[in-house]
């Protein structure tokens, strides 16, 4: 007998420690949803009802859930080779996909290296930017530069890089020095945040080993949308003290913004490029970083000078056997072009949304529609409560969205059928309504 949904909450009340969760208050009235399958833009919960998925899953089912392509891909890999090690090894999934993904990145990137998710793509541009520096004549650049708002992954590395306080403070004195630049991205917020970035990065450049950056969005942060001149200008900089220039790309990349990578459509080039999400499609976790030729060189000459990391999944068969078909479904299926026109339906409704009252900021971006809400003096930013009343009233609709605090926001698949993304909006805008004027 299959379990019901009662008892598969009770066993996870008993074992599970949530991400992001205060589990005291989980425990006492926690009320997932319960989820037994997917496909395209909605989950399904074990009793058989159906939710669309606002925010693609955390932002990876970029494709939707199940795309039957990407099924099969993954069930023609798993017969002929699950896993193997990068160890002195190769196998045609990881060396085609290396083959493909350079020739449609960003120019000046030429060589891949595979990890497991975001953290860890951000984690190995961490560590190539330090070692690069040591060894080529610049030892003392140790210290990073990023922006305050930003999200960069949740391991040691990443979380010195990021610039979210909740996030940073419980780890305060265990993180790596980083100097957080302010950025307000409204208006030309962007220019203040590029001289503070002038100033930081003057007053030691060569001690910085790298600016790190999620070019025109902040996703995590509360999807903050800012001017691309910073990023025109950051790289200008960058090339004037010769600091490398990491794009974190985890969230941006595959189209989310636009282009298939946000720096593209500011006309920017990274030394080095993370990218996780929309990898493997929301099958697998699946990641990569992605160095310029300068880079790599760097790391040539004796055993002493070779980048000493790996994960024991990097470039696992299956993930890259994935991510090739997710290339080719975006070729043959347009993917970026078909996002074109829904994420301007996304633009006017959130744009609409601005009318409601205690509606703040409406933005879009791509595949991106958010607003804020106004909170109670004290409880804004990332512990605000009102999104999660939004959470509620979009559920009771049938609609799945995550808010990051008191910023409701939608990311949904980028070839979310019109119909669907017509309903997601629709109920979006009924749940901001009833939790404003309630
Ligand atoms: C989600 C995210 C990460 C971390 O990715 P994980 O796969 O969750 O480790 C890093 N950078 C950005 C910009 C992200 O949005």
């Amino acid at each position: 007998m299959r379990p019901t949904r009662d008892e598969l909450i009770a066993s996870d009340k008993r074992r599970v420690w949530h991400p992001y969760t205060e589990m005291g208050d989980y425990i006492a009235q926690g009320d997932p949803l319960v989820i037994g399958r997917a496909e395209g833009s909605r989950l399904f919960d074990v009793d058989g009802r159906a939710y669309l998925d606002a925010n693609s899953s955390w932002w990876v089912a970029t494709l939707g859930h199940n795309h039957p392509r990407l099924v099969a891909a993954l069930k023609r890999q798993a017969d002929q080779l699950c896993h193997c090690s990068l160890a002195g090894i190769i196998h045609p999934e990881a060396a085609r996909l290396a083959e493909e993904l350079c020739e449609i990145a960003p120019q000046g990137l030429e060589r891949v290296f595979y990890s497991d998710n975001g953290s860890t793509a951000v984690e190995v541009a961490v560590k190539l930017a330090v070692q690069f520096a040591a060894q080529n004549g610049a030892p003392r650049r140790k210290r990073f530069v990023a922006l305050e708002g930003a999200f960069h992954g949740e391991t040691v590395g990443a979380t010195s890089l990021g610039g979210v306080e909740v996030f940073r403070r419980p780890f305060a004195g265990i993180l790596f020095d980083c100097v957080h630049v302010p950025l307000a991205p409204e208006g030309d917020g962007h220019r203040r945040a590029f001289e503070d970035l002038t100033n930081a990065v003057a007053s030691a450049p060569d001690e910085i080993a790298a600016v790190v950056l999620e070019p025109r969005l902040q996703g995590a942060g509360g999807m903050r949308i800012y001017d691309d001149e910073l990023l025109r200008r950051a790289r200008a900089l960058c090339d004037a003290h010769d600091i490398p220039l990491v794009f974190d790309e985890v969230f941006t990349g595959y189209g989310r913004t636009g282009a298939m990578w946000a720096c593209e459509a500011a006309g920017v080039q990274p030394d080095l490029l993370c990218l996780a999400k929309g990898f493997s499609g929301g099958m697998l976790p699946m990641a990569a970083t992605l160095a310029t030729d300068r880079i790599f060189r760097g790391f040539i000459g004796d055993r002493s000078r070779a980048f000493h990391y790996g994960h024991t999944y990097c470039g696992n068969p299956l993930g890259a056997a994935v991510a090739r078909e997710v290339l080719k479904v975006y070729r043959d299926e347009n993917i970026l072009e078909q996002a074109r026109l829904k994420g301007e339906v996304i633009a006017r409704a959130f744009s609409a949304l601005g009318a409601l009252p205690r509606v703040m900021n409406p933005r879009a971006l791509g595949m991106v529609g958010a607003i804020d809400l106004e909170e109670p003096k004290g409880t804004a930013g990332y512990l605000g409560t009102a999104g999660w009343r939004v959470y509620d009233a979009a559920r009771r609709r049938g609609v799945y969205l995550r808010p990051l605090g008191n910023v409701v926001y939608v990311a949904p698949p980028l070839n979310i059928p019109d119909a669907d993304l017509e309903e997601l909006l629709g109920k979006v805008r009924e749940a901001i309504d009833e939790v404003v004027r309630g």
